[in-house]
């Protein structure tokens, strides 16, 4: 099965209503290929969801940057898939490595975060990654098999899965992979689906690279043959990311 180009828009921790209204605006005026070519998702904080939703274009989709773990109930501070769901939130960010890594989420809880999330009827984009040392350590691909492999475990359908390959070390910090070392990843992770989940999994799942990609580095990332579009942090708030939309195009 072929694979749509994907580009996600993480705005993480950022913006105020009227920031949050002129990116909208930026989004809603650019001219993009049709959803049939590529698929958008913008990653506004939570409490900016529901304004996102009632004014972003209908061919763009958005996503939550987590969720609770299990159904809703006495967890505070935490906010259930079913709650996003009730919103019309399409998509969930999980295991982005700002909350691995800073809220100390293990594979295990990503993993089963996602399990829920997806049995609920979200579509999840799952990130992995390794950090600076693991990869001068030469760990990079068993750190992301075993953040893949705890997601598998806990999994039978991908349908509504896409991968996001960020290296920590490329993340926030304009030290982009080059196209030849996200390529690299993306290659070895696909054959781990093969080997490990099965071929057609492999062949349809679309993994994502993030990484200080911006308007200048994306086309030659985008030309890798398994780099199936991006997931942007920083140039996800600027006009560039609608170059980034385009730069399969
Ligand atoms: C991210 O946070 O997912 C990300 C890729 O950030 P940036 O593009 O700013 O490196």
């Amino acid at each position: 099965m072929g694979r749509k180009f994907f580009v996600g828009g993480n705005w993480k921790c950022n913006g105020t209503i009227e920031e949050v209204k002129k990116i909208v605006t930026m989004l809603n005026e650019a001219e993009v290929p049709s959803e049939d070519v590529v698929e958008v998702v913008v990653s506004p904080p939570f409490v900016f969801l529901p304004l996102v939703k009632n004014l972003l274009r209908s061919d763009f989709q958005i996503a939550a940057q987590n969720c609770w773990v299990r159904k809703g109930g006495a967890f505070t501070g935490e906010v259930s898939a079913e709650m996003l769901l009730n919103l019309g939130v399409t998509w969930v960010i999980l295991g982005h490595s700002e909350r691995r890594l800073i809220m100390n989420e293990s594979n295990e809880f990503v993993g089963d975060k996602v399990a829920y999330a997806l049995s609920v009827g979200l579509k999840v984009i799952a990130c992995v990654g390794e950090t600076l040392e693991q990869r001068e350590s030469g760990s990079t691909m068993s750190v992301v098999a075993a953040q893949t492999n705890a997601i598998a475990d806990r999994i039978s359908n991908w349908s509504n899965v896409v991968i996001a390959y960020e290296p920590v070390w490329a993340i926030g910090t304009g030290k982009v992979a080059t196209p030849a070392q996200a390529q690299e990843v993306h290659s070895e992770l696909r054959k781990w689906l093969k080997d490990n989940v099965g071929a057609e999994v492999a062949a349809s799942t679309c993994i994502i690279y993030g990484g200080s990609v911006n308007g200048s580095n994306c086309k030659v990332l985008a030309a890798e043959p398994d780099v199936d579009g991006f997931l942007v942090g920083g140039a996800s708030l600027k006009p560039e990311f609608i170059d980034i939309i385009k730069a399969a195009t």
